[in-house]
């Protein structure tokens, strides 16, 4: 199994159950049904449910060795007025099941709500002598129902998984293994030298990865235009090309962890800058059982610097980009300041980095979003 974490959609998954533990809990239901239908006079039926059984049916198919048919039906089921409050309606029933004993293969029960449904129309509608129940997968926490569950291939925790004929909308029915969603808060540090383009590469990032991008030059900068104490505070640093004090910096990202909602994760830019604010992000995010994520620098040298920084200032005409003076304090606040981060997230085996010194802002976009993908 790869250890890697797979992307469908906006969703990241993580390795969970290994193709072969899945085939030695196949191996264990059909030494089950074997035992239960050995010798049998019957033809019974083995009702495979599309789409997420076909592997697990599959599987089993090849296992069975008793004589028996069977049927694929696909269901779509809402809430009613039946005994188990669910209405179903099943397509490919193709042959009468009537007086007939049928096992039903299912990939997952967790409420129960369309199984046990499903086996009370096939007995007190279609007629069937006896229905089972065999499903690779349980989620005992959820199944809420007294219906007994026959043959189960393996327990386990309510959680979102794909694989294996799970889907996440249509998707991952063909992956081999299961996984299962990785929904932990994802903090990400974009990382680099100021002028690296981060602010620049941060947009798509965010947007592919449904993360809040936070960038605390931009909230400072708006805390100036807004003419506020703080604001007003940090202007002389910040334009002198200086760090504000780590408390400023800190509370606005707290602030930000507190009340941004409806996403994934944070892109962190232009924080932490320096090593106590590293440490202190750690603290902050260890109080809410949290970590950082990565850390992916996007690496330029000095020179590439300062012709990046003379380019923006024309653009956006930022104080703290207006002479050499200023750009030339602000590659010394790096160096000695924030560089020493790298070793501290390499220690931690955190930090990734992409070469972003020659290529078009797409290519080293492209660069970025690949790299990303490796570590989402
Ligand atoms: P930036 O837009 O990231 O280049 O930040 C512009 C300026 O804001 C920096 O040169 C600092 O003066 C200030 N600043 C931004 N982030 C921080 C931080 N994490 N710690 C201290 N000062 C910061």
């Amino acid at each position: 199994m790869k250890d890697e974490k797979i992307r469908l959609y906006d969703k990241t998954f993580k390795p969970y159950i290994r193709h072969e533990r899945i085939l030695d809990a196949i191996d264990g239901v059909a030494r089950e049904l074997n035992a239960d239908f050995n010798g049998c006079q019957d033809i019974p039926v083995i009702l495979c449910v599309l789409n997420g059984s076909i592997p697990f049916t599959g599987e089993l198919l090849q296992r069975i060795d008793f004589p028996c048919q069977v049927i694929s039906i696909k269901m779509s089921s809402y809430q009613g007025t039946t005994s188990t409050g669910t209405v179903l309606n099943v397509m490919g029933l193709t042959d009468s099941v009537k007086g007939r004993r049928v096992i039903i293969c299912e990939d997952i029960v967790d409420t129960g709500n369309t199984i046990v449904a499903l086996k009370e129309m096939l007995l007190d509608k279609e007629g069937a002598a006896e229905v089972k129940i065999c499903t690779l997968l349980l989620k005992p926490d959820v199944y809420d129902k007294p219906v007994k569950l026959d043959y189960v291939g393996m327990e386990i925790p309510n959680a979102f998984i794909v694989g294996f004929g799970l889907d996440y909308n249509e998707l991952g029915r063909n992956i081999r293994d299961i996984y299962v969603i990785d929904d932990k808060m994802k903090y990400y540090i974009l990382f680099g030298p100021p002028g690296a383009g981060k602010g620049t590469q941060a947009g798509a990032i965010a947007q592919k990865y449904n993360l809040k991008h936070i960038s605390t030059g931009e909230l400072l900068r708006a805390e100036i235009a807004a003419g506020t104490e703080l604001g007003k505070q940090a202007k002389s640093l910040i334009d002198a090309g200086s760090l504000v004090p780590d408390s400023v910096v800190e509370g606005m990202i707290e602030n930000a962890f507190d009340t941004v909602k409806n996403v994934d994760g944070f892109l962190l830019d232009g924080f932490p800058r320096n090593l106590t604010q590293a440490a202190d992000l750690d603290k902050i995010l260890a109080k809410r059982g949290e970590e950082v994520t990565a850390v992916v620098g996007l690496m330029i040298d000095d020179e590439m610097i300062y012709q990046r920084i003379r380019g923006r200032a024309v653009i956006e005409g930022r104080a703290d980009d207006a002479n050499d003076e200023i750009i030339a304090n602000r590659i010394r606040t790096y160096h000695s300041q924030t560089e020493p981060l790298i070793d501290y997230y390499k220690k931690a085996g955190k930090y990734w980095e992409v070469d972003v010194d020659g290529g078009t802002i797409e290519e080293n976009r492209a660069r970025v979003l690949a790299k990303m993908d490796t570590i989402a």
